[in-house]
């Protein structure tokens, strides 16, 4: 599980989402519930916590890991 720090784009209200898979592969924008808002609104994709050591990777970095990795094969 992935730690994602998601910004609704609306309020600015920040919410973690734990998800068991990459979002970068959706773009930084995905279609969340927000209470703030109190309906479906845009949230950015900030960043995730690293599981390993607990350090916060921005989004871009993310993407950038991702190519790093996809260049390998
Ligand atoms: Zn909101």
């Amino acid at each position: 599980m992935t730690k994602w720090l998601l910004r609704c784009t609306r309020c600015g209200l920040d919410s973690y989402l734990d998800v068991g898979f990459d979002l970068t592969m959706f773009g930084n924008i995905i279609y969340l519930y927000c209470p703030r808002c109190k309906s479906n609104t845009e949230h950015k994709v900030l960043g995730y916590i690293d599981d390993d050591t607990g350090e916060f990777i921005k989004f871009e970095d993310a993407v950038t890991e991702k190519f790093k990795s996809v260049s390998l094969f």
